[in-house]
């Protein structure tokens, strides 16, 4: 039986950081090397692996995700089966939301990483590479879109988040719970999702949009650089269902006319609501003064699917509906 072909590329992060002079453990090991320090892989696929970056996952841009999805786009089409990506765990729920929203097809692309940096006792990098080879390479696993497998877990890309700064079994998927496990060395799968729809790989840069978590008290002072900072679009996690102080409300009002603007969620998880609170601030105020409400997607995501949505299509109706998958 012919192995499936396994494009692996690797961008940094914890998985392939050693100590150094600095005193702590920064990004020194490439996808050659880690896969080589897990030969059961030669057991599960045929590998080609290379490390398009060597960063720590906070330096990853929005404009280097679209490149690995680009790649992985050129791979898929020269053949191979399905793809993984390594990188640090800090960003992985928004590069997996990328991968998500950019990789068409139904090969599996599944990231991956680790809590625990490769000379660590219990260093979790390797278990974690395994199970995303064994994962991209099974075919249960096309058609779900982009998944992130962590510590045995498949997660969706849309619903995963970091949920922990430091145990292995970091990562969650609040909502749904992760879509399957990898157990003796076969991935299972307890759900399947449908497919979101995509959004075009561009050779224009995404567009700039902010990212707000509304605190108690706070005024919305801040509303009024969005614009002269060139920001675009703009993202506000709301309180609870999606509320903001009764005398922001207009403040949000006045800048929706000239920018996109999408009501998230600072709770958890949860779907932001769109026809239950009627006092100023709540989500029916905000709705009708054309704020576009995220649904499901935590505010981390909604950003991610606004600019990719503003770098191709700048118009209401667009925003509308990229946003009306996730209601
Ligand atoms: N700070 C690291 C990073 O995201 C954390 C990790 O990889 O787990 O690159």
């Amino acid at each position: 039986m012919t192995l499936p072909r396994l494009l692996v590329l690797s961008l940094g992060g914890t998985i392939t950081m050693m100590p150094d002079a600095s005193g702590g453990i920064t990004p020194k090991l490439g996808a050659a090397e880690l896969i080589a320090s897990v030969p059961d892989l030669a057991a599960v696929a045929r590998i080609e692996a290379s490390s398009p970056f060597r960063l720590a996952s906070p330096s990853l841009s929005l404009a280097n995700l679209v490149d690995v999805a680009r790649r992985i786009d050129q791979g898929f089409k020269a053949g191979f089966d399905g793809a993984v990506v390594i990188q640090g765990t800090d960003t992985i729920e928004e590069s997996a939301f990328i991968l998500d929203l950019l990789v068409g097809g139904d090969k599996p692309v599944v990231i991956t990483g680790a809590m625990r940096g490769a000379d660590a006792p219990g260093a979790d990098g390797s278990a974690n590479l395994l199970s995303a080879c064994i994962v991209a390479a099974s075919a249960e696993a096309r058609g779900l879109g982009a998944l992130a497998v962590l510590n045995y877990d498949i997660h969706a890309a849309r619903f995963v988040q970091k949920s922990h700064t430091a145990l292995p079994s970091a990562f969650a998927s609040p909502l749904t719970g992760p879509v399957g496990v990898v157990a003796e060395r076969r991935a299972r799968f307890f759900m399947r999702v449908e497919r979101t729809p995509l959004v075009p790989i561009l050779d224009a840069p995404p567009a700039p949009v902010a990212l707000l978590k509304w605190g108690m008290g706070e005024d919305g002072r801040l509303l009024s650089a969005i614009r002269v900072l060139g920001y675009e679009g703009l993202v506000i996690e709301g309180m609870g269902a999606g509320h903001v102080p009764a005398e922001v409300a207009p403040l949000l009002g006045e800048l929706a006319e000239q920018m996109p603007i999408v009501l998230a969620s600072r709770a958890m998880t949860g779907p932001v609501f769109t026809k239950t609170y009627g006092y100023p601030g709540a989500e029916i105020d905000l709705i009708g003064r054309g704020l576009v409400p995220a649904g499901y997607l935590s505010g981390l995501k909604a950003r991610l699917l606004l600019s990719l949505t503003l770098s191709s299509a700048r118009t209401p109706s667009a925003v509308g509906a990229a946003f009306a998958a996730y209601q």
